[in-house]
């Protein structure tokens, strides 16, 4: 039987040079279960006194971690892959206290995380570098890469296990110390993934954890030390605007995986039970509470009633409770503010026209839950359009023609995923090619893989994670002309 969160023991300190510490001050922050609004754990409240110790252990361990094997580096990696799916249960049992997400998508999200592990063990030991000959042939030009040095990692709580392993992963694999700061929503899932690197023989000092209700504080502090040399952030573009502009200061490195709009389009000719299913997973997904949720429904005029039809019986047929027991298909979102932004843009949308077609309303506390919601005929100025609904709400709008799509899936800041439904391989090539974005989604609603560059363009982010440039993103090059 899976284990239940109440049998798991938890850590709840913070974790630097090796050791599990309190914080100097001994200050504790609450986490609280979104589903039925319980204190489930206290978490060591880091400061500037913790962030400052944390970045100088990751210093003092950079130097002998950079000269480390690739196959040791790519062992301590296969271990800890061995070790999270060992630990899928009591993981998203963890997960689902804190974060209110289903069992089953917390098991998901424990595989896709340990994939991440495993793909970078087998990336650790190809870090490659180049040979070439100057242009008048008179010198050889050979060209090395080197771990970037002390990394600043930053996660959200929407995927608090994946977002982690995304970032620790590659850092590892590149011979990369850290000091990370996962969201305070959500520390528990990180401070177990933590647990399971020591087991997996991380030496002391290349990842070390500050759990921290003052963000900030214990983020500048890493950013204004000289010492870091890149950040990797994910979280809202507001967020990461200010990251950048501490990094500038340093000129770190930096990665940066922010908010999303999705446009998710269904072409005339598409497989609408196809989809739909696309939707369902699009939209869905973490109750909605993703950067790559589709955000924007922009559905051909002639299958709108089919395809909203369709959608809106499968989204009212889903079961909304706690993401703890079995049978859950929705758990709650993340926070009163969330629910309350969710709620504010429903209400906006149908006071400007939108229909409801299920949903629409929340049920009693206690828990943050929102009933899966599908609106159909909104209008462009609705401001769930141009914001990141971050719940399960589907906002429907129709289109007349190709560039009538494209126009409206182009408008806007953000450019991470589209969603395109077609089965003329012409059509779906075109869009492809010039939807602005990092990722397309073709006939499919899930573009998270291992194997695949994650990252957007515009004021979606910088840089890329996972795949076989992942790694890249934690390394130097340098190049050294050789006189022949
Ligand atoms: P969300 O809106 O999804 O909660 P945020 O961007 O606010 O996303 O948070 C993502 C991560 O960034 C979290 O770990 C949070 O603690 C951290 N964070 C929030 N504000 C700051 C800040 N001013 N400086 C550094 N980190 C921050």
């Amino acid at each position: 039987m899976s284990p239940s969160f109440e049998s798991t023991s938890l850590r709840t300190e913070l974790f630097i040079d090796g050791m599990w510490q309190q914080a100097t001050n001994g200050a504790t922050f609450p986490v609280e279960n979104p589903a039925t609004n319980e204190i489930i754990a206290h978490v060591a409240d880091g400061g500037t006194e913790d962030a400052n110790r944390a970045i100088r252990a990751a210093e003092r361990a950079q130097k002998a971690w950079a000269t480390s094997t690739p196959r040791e580096r790519a062992d301590i990696l296969r271990r800890a892959f061995e070790l999270v799916i060992a630990g899928t249960d009591r993981l998203a049992a963890i997960m689902t206290a804190e974060m209110g997400k289903p069992l089953t998508e917390a098991r998901g999200e424990v595989a896709y995380g340990a994939e991440m592990l495993r793909w970078f063990s087998e990336e650790a030991i190809r870090i490659s570098g180049d040979h070439t000959t100057s242009v008048d042939g008179n010198s050889r030009i050979m060209i090395t890469k080197e771990p970037v040095g002390p990394c600043v990692l930053v996660t959200p709580w929407n995927f608090p296990l994946a977002m982690g392993a995304r970032k620790i992963a590659p850092a590892i694999a590149a011979g990369c110390t850290m000091v990370f700061k996962p969201a305070e929503l959500t520390p528990l899932t990180s401070l177990a993934l933590v647990e399971i690197f020591k087991e997996a023989g991380l030496p002391d000092g290349v990842l070390n954890v500050v759990t921290t209700s003052k963000a900030s504080n214990v983020v500048e502090n890493w950013t204004s030390s000289g010492i870091a040399r890149k950040i990797s952030f994910t979280g809202s573009t507001e967020v990461g605007k200010i990251l950048l502009r501490q990094a500038a200061d340093n000129v770190m490195r930096s990665s940066m995986e922010l908010g999303g709009n999705a446009p998710f389009i269904v072409m005339a000719d598409a497989d609408i039970e196809k989809a739909v299913e696309g939707a369902m997973k699009a939209k869905m997904r973490n109750m909605g509470e993703a950067c790559t949720a589709a955000n924007r429904f922009y559905v051909h005029r002639s299958v709108i009633d089919e395809f909203s039809g369709k959608f809106a019986k499968k989204i009212s047929e889903l079961r909304v409770g706690n993401g703890a027991l079995e049978g859950t298909d929705v758990g709650p979102l993340i926070e009163q503010k969330g629910l309350d932004k969710v709620q504010s843009l429903v209400t906006d949308a149908i006071e400007k026209g939108a229909r409801v077609l299920t949903g629409g309303s929340s049920p009693e506390g206690p828990g943050y839950f929102y009933t899966p919601t599908v609106l159909t005929d909104v209008p462009l100025n609705a401001n769930l359009m141009h914001t990141e609904i971050f719940g399960p709400v589907a906002a429907i709008t129709p289109f007349d023609s190709e560039d009538e799509a494209l126009r409206l899936a182009n408008n806007t800041e953000w450019g991470l995923v589209a969603y395109i439904f077609t089965e003329n391989v012409n059509t779906a090539l075109r869009f492809s090619a010039e939807l602005e974005v990092g990722m397309v989604g073709m006939n499919t609603g899930l573009v998270s893989n291992p194997a695949a560059p994650f990252g957007g363009i515009k004021q979606s982010g910088l840089g890329r994670e996972g795949g076989k440039i992942g790694i890249d993103e934690y390394l130097e090059i340098k190049y050294t002309a050789i006189q022949t």
